[in-house]
């Protein structure tokens, strides 16, 4: 059955880019369904309003409980107006060739949580935990994963409180600085996820390389043409020697952790040759 994806959101059209490219085409091989939901066919007033003035004062707006909770409950159940049209994919992409198809390559999961029934509802806020690859990792496999996109000031908390009676809940952050609301995150999440789904990629490695998931940032990359603009690609990944460029992209990748993101290295799993390599450079 296709791992489930729902969003609710005042800005259902910020949604469409999951029509496209891979995630279109995940949609279109029966991997991925989405349903995106407008909020306001929740809202009970004549103005459709989802949002109300802060207790204990202060500027802005915060999104009013009664709203997300009908909506929520909704969405789990699918009933009512959650229970409307998925999204299709934009484009026939099925009869594409892709660029990262391999012959005979295992399809490969990551480590599940233990089994719990509930959806997993994902709430972006900038006051969330810093989302991860490993979370990514992790939410590839959940079977249900519902997204709660904030405006204004946010949610009213209690929101997230009584949800977690439906849906186990998690708060997380795309990073330390403050978007207009929770749309753009949910992609960015959500893109990070369905990438990692069995199928979605054709070539595991292309994931299994990347940047996070070995704990290190990933090297530079390259392709024809050999010279460009008088800017060579480094001599060894001319060389056809396997071992020689393995260790030439553990270096870049060593030496490009080390400058730009250099606490990573306290988690990453690091040989003794990797740690000579590092001490070669810092002593240089
Ligand atoms: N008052 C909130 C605060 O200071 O923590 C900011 C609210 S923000 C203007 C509106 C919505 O944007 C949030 O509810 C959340 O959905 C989304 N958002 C903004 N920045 C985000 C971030 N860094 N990560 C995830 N979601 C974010």
């Amino acid at each position: 059955m296709a791992q489930r994806i729902d969003v609710l959101s005042i800005f259902p059209e910020y949604m469409d880019p999951f029509r496209h490219a891979l995630l279109g085409k995940a949609i279109e091989q029966g991997i991925l369904s989405v349903g995106v939901h407008d909020l306001r066919q929740w809202a009970t007033d004549k103005h459709k309003s989802v949002d109300d003035s802060p207790y204990g004062g202060g500027p802005g707006m915060v999104m009013k409980p009664e709203i997300w909770g009908a909506a929520l409950d909704d969405v789990a159940a699918r009933t009512g107006p959650a229970a409307a049209a998925d999204l299709e994919s934009a484009q026939p992409h099925l009869n594409r060739p892709r660029h990262d198809e391999l012959q005979g390559v295992e399809r490969h999961r990551y480590p599940s949580a233990p089994a719990d029934e509930r959806p997993l509802l994902i709430v972006p806020s900038p006051a969330g935990v810093p989302f991860k690859q490993a979370d990514a990792q992790r939410w590839s496999n959940e079977p249900h994963l519902v997204f709660a996109c904030g405006r204004y000031e946010g949610i009213d908390q209690r929101v997230i409180e009584d949800a977690r009676r439906t849906y186990r809940v998690e708060e997380v952050s795309v990073g330390d600085y403050v978007l207009i609301g929770g749309e753009v995150a949910t992609l960015v999440i959500a893109e990070a996820v369905v990438r990692l789904i069995p199928g979605v990629l054709g070539n595991r490695q292309s994931h299994e390389d990347d940047s996070f998931s070995d704990g290190l940032l990933e090297g530079p990359c390259y392709t024809k043409p050999r010279v460009w603009r008088d800017l060579e690609v480094p001599e060894v990944l001319l060389s056809g020697n396997h071992e020689l460029v393995a260790r030439w992209r553990r270096e870049a990748s060593l030496r490009r952790t080390l400058q730009r993101r250099p606490e990573l290295l306290e988690q990453a799993g690091l040989s003794q040759q990797d740690r000579e390599y590092l001490t070669t450079l810092e002593q240089s």
